[in-house]
């Protein structure tokens, strides 16, 4: 006999987590099912985030900024030292700390929630039962009034490039490497390549990303993606545009291991070798093996599960958030679908705006955007107008010693409106949340360039671009 629960979410991730809360806050009697584990073979809740993404990315980028501005901003503010080394696996140790603090977080706010946690793999059948097969071997069923599919991704495997999580690895194995690689390739310069491949860049690692795409970073701003660019390759990261792979071969070197790559650019076929390889080319919705026959949800071309704008299967009952559906792979939009949801189970309205879900790259300098870009504004026959200011202006970031970047406000030709908000620089994963507020509240480049911003800051940036859209900068010509 199944137990019956309101609410039965498969996968505890960044969208399944947030259902699970919300819902049980809303007086929904709750059960999570993950099969997630931690490196320590243990149930660990908090999905590809917590465990294998987002946090433990954030935790190597942060570390190894450190070492490299040791090396490369120190010296200008007049400090020295000698002989700076970094113990990888000191590193990776923080790292995985931090990771069992966020995981085991998860694990608290279910039990303070009053959420049932399963661990183990759910099937869902048909009739909104879902069957879990616990790691203990057992099995066990759950009926859920509601199923929420929040069941995430999976890194893209290459067929040339077959993982052996050693040699050849994904971010999982790009997040542990218990030494800094002499030499690191990267098939994909998109978010995980730039971020990743600037990690073990700092840390002293020959990187060379290689990219099928002609063009770098095609899903944001041109000036942003020039700009980025211009600033990665003086860091000496060697990113190879339409450079396309066919092959590799893993090798013993010693007691190592190396990797030939062999890629084809405008010049012909070349190889590269090196001693670890990471394959960094998108992610794929991790439905296998999820639905059994005859549940009547269905999975677009792409493995994604299909869902209308309510994120609703269109099964009574079945709901689906986050990596397995479409839009951005983003945890902040999982966060967001996985409330919305959970209201709308409840009877309340729930909404999720996909044009204010604002992106951020977290290299040096970091990325990040929302809204529409030129390119997309040009195609669509959108009036604008745009206006940009450059971090080299900015007192604050001139200070620290970071004036690499700008600010671009973009508005509606007529309406003033913001349209989207593109930044490079310093700190603008924060900034960025500036334009998300503006287009939220359908806010005009006027109504930022009136709004008093505190001197000296980063976001004097944001202010001066605002008034750059009507050409009356205060501190730059117009
Ligand atoms: P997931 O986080 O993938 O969670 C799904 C969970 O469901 C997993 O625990 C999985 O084990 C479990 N599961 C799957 N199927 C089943 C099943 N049948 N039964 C039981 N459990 C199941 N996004 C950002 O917004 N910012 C970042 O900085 C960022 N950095 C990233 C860095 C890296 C290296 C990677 C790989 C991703 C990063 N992302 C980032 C993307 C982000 O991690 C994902 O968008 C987010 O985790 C998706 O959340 P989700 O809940 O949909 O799925
Ligand atoms: P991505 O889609 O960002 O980039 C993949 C890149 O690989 C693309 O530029 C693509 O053109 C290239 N590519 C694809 N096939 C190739 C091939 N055969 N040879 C060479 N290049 C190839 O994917 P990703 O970097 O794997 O990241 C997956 C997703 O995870 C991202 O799209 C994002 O949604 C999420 N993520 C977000 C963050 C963040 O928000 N900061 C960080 C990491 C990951």
């Amino acid at each position: 006999m199944a137990e019956q629960f309101d609410v039965v979410v498969i996968g505890a991730g960044p969208a399944g987590y947030h259902a699970a809360i919300r819902a049980a806050q809303l007086g929904l009697k709750t059960a999570c099912i993950d099969a997630g584990l931690g490196k320590d073979g243990k149930p660990a809740l908090g999905g590809t985030c917590l465990r294998v993404g987002c946090i433990p990315s954030k935790a190597l980028l942060d570390s190894s900024r450190q070492f490299w501005n040791m090396g490369h901003l120190f010296g200008d503010h007049g400090i020295s030292f000698k002989d700076a080394k970094i113990d990888a696996a000191a590193m990776v140790g923080r790292k995985d700390k931090i990771v069992k603090q966020f995981t085991g977080g998860i694990a608290s706010l279910f039990k303070a929630n009053k959420i049932a946690p399963y661990y183990g793999f759910g099937e869902l059948q048909p009739g909104n039962v879902v069957k879990v097969r616990q790691h203990d071997g057992s099995e066990v069923e759950l009926k859920g009034t509601n199923v929420v599919i929040a069941a995430g991704s999976d890194s893209i495997e290459l067929p040339f490039a077959k993982y052996d999580g050693q040699a050849i690895v994904d971010n999982v194995g790009a997040l542990d490497f218990a030494e800094v690689p002499q030499r690191l390739a990267v098939i994909g310069a998109g978010v995980i390549g730039l971020e990743l491949g600037s990690v073990w860049k700092r840390l002293g690692a020959e990187v060379t990303i290689l990219e099928a795409l002609p063009d770098f970073l095609a899903v944001a701003d041109a000036e942003v993606a020039k700009t980025a660019l211009k600033e990665f390759k003086k860091q000496g990261l060697d990113i190879k545009l339409g450079a396309k792979v066919s092959a590799t071969e893993v090798k013993a070197k010693g007691k190592k291991k190396e990797v030939v790559v062999t890629y084809t650019d405008a010049e012909g076929e070349k190889t590269l070798t090196v001693d670890k390889l990471l394959v960094a080319v998108g992610r794929r919705a991790a439905t296998q093996g999820l639905l059994a026959e005859g549940t009547g949800v269905r999975l677009d071309d792409r493995g994604r599960v299909m869902v209308d704008e309510h994120c609703h299967t269109g099964v009574d009952g079945v709901w689906a958030v986050g990596d397995c559906v479409r839009g951005p792979m983003l945890a902040h939009k999982g966060f967001e679908e996985g409330i919305a949801v959970a209201e709308l189970i409840a009877g309340l309205p729930g909404h999720v705006n996909f044009d204010t879900i604002p992106w951020v790259i977290y290299t040096e300098p970091e990325i990040a955007w929302v809204g529409k870009t030129e390119q997309q504004l040009k195609a669509d026959g959108v009036p604008y107008k745009a206006g940009s200011f450059p971090f080299a202006a900015v007192g604050r970031a001139v200070a620290m010693g970071e004036p690499a970047g700008f600010v671009k406000v973009i508005a509606h030709a007529e309406t003033d409106r913001v349209l989207g908000m593109h930044l490079v620089g310093v700190g603008v994963s924060e900034l960025v949340h500036e334009g998300v507020l503006t287009m939220e509240f359908s806010g005009s480049a006027d109504d930022l360039a009136r709004i008093c911003h505190a001197h000296p800051t980063l976001s004097e940036a944001i202010h001066d671009a605002a008034m750059a859209v009507d050409k009356r900068a205060i501190h730059k010509a117009n």
